[in-house]
């Protein structure tokens, strides 16, 4: 049976050996690193995950710093925000939390992000320093899931890997990290005709669909490595977009949900804040 990768104790271990490079920080800079979160209304699930990472910088020894504006505010508000933000020597990291309201453009907001501060890589600069090869900064949860893959298999270099999506915060960053560890790439998406046999080439299979369960089993070949990156809120609970019983019977190992990839989505958001504070400073 297959090994249940814990990316719960992964993240908790990581986001101590990050402490541990805040105290340093600290030491050496003469300053803590400072990550600034903007909520834009009051969206429930939203106001949770900025109440979580706000938490998670500070039991890390960062800054966190939290900006609300109402539901109302325009874009140029926000703009000039960020702007604010940009000029702030304390700020080291900043995370404007999708979506907005209607009424903003978001591609307009983050855009206006010091790529050089932009913690959740969706800057147009840090996709292109990406896919180039450049030191940037990452969108979190793939760099979790490189993490999570590199930790259980050692070397990726050669593996055949399929990444189901193709979004700008999942799939095409996995894509690139995947490609930069030499693994042989397919990308899947919503077009993808046979999808179940482009899977069962996969010794690899990173899920970043948004549908409970549809990997079947059947679809991964024995022995592979699965990342389940999907969080689907069911009647029967948090799921994700693999059939994770009927894969767990002969695959290598697979990620839970929750357990697996969500816990070092946060973690990573820290490791890159931490990242850009050195980079501001000048240390290695
Ligand atoms: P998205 O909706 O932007 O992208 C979904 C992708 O799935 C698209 O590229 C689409 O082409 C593809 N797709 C849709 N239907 C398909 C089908 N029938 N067959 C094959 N491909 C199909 O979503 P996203 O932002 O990339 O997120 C994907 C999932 O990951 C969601 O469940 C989301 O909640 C979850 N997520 C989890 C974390 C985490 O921290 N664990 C972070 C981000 C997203």
């Amino acid at each position: 049976t297959a090994e249940i990768i814990d990316g719960k104790a992964f993240a908790a271990n990581l986001r101590a050996s990050i402490a541990e490079d805040v105290a340093a920080f600290r030491d050496a800079a003469g300053r803590t690193p400072g990550l600034a979160v903007v909520l834009v209304g009051d969206d429930p699930a939203s106001a949770v995950y900025v109440r979580n990472k706000g938490r998670a910088t500070r039991e890390a020894g960062m800054e966190s710093l939290e900006h609300r504006l109402p539901g109302s505010a325009g874009q140029d508000e926000l703009i000039a925000l960020v702007e604010q933000l940009n000029a702030d020597p304390t700020v080291d990291g900043i995370l404007v939390q999708l979506p907005l309201p209607g009424q903003i453009d978001e591609r307009a907001v983050v855009a206006a992000i010091d790529p050089d501060k932009d913690v959740d890589g969706l800057t147009t600069t840090n996709a292109g320093r990406l896919a180039n090869n450049m030191d940037g900064l990452a969108p979190c949860t793939p760099l979790g899931c490189i993490m999570l893959l590199k930790d259980q298999l050692g070397e990726l270099k050669g593996l055949e890997a399929v990444v189901i999506g193709r979004s700008i915060l999942v799939g095409k960053p996995m894509a690139q990290l995947l490609l930069a560890e030499n693994c042989t790439v397919t990308i899947a998406h919503s077009k993808t005709r046979g999808l179940a046999d482009v899977v069962r080439r996969a010794d690899i299979v990173v899920a970043a669909i948004g549908i409970p369960h549809m990997v079947k089993g059947d679809w991964i070949k024995p022995g592979a490595t699965v990342i389940d990156v999907g969080i689907n809120r069911t009647a029967d609970g948090l799921v994700g977009d693999v059939d994770f019983a009927a894969a767990a019977s002969h695959v290598a190992a697979i990620t839970p949900v929750p357990g697996g990839v969500g816990p070092m989505t946060i973690a990573c958001l820290l490791a890159n804040t931490l990242t850009a504070a050195k980079r501001r400073e000048g240390i290695a």
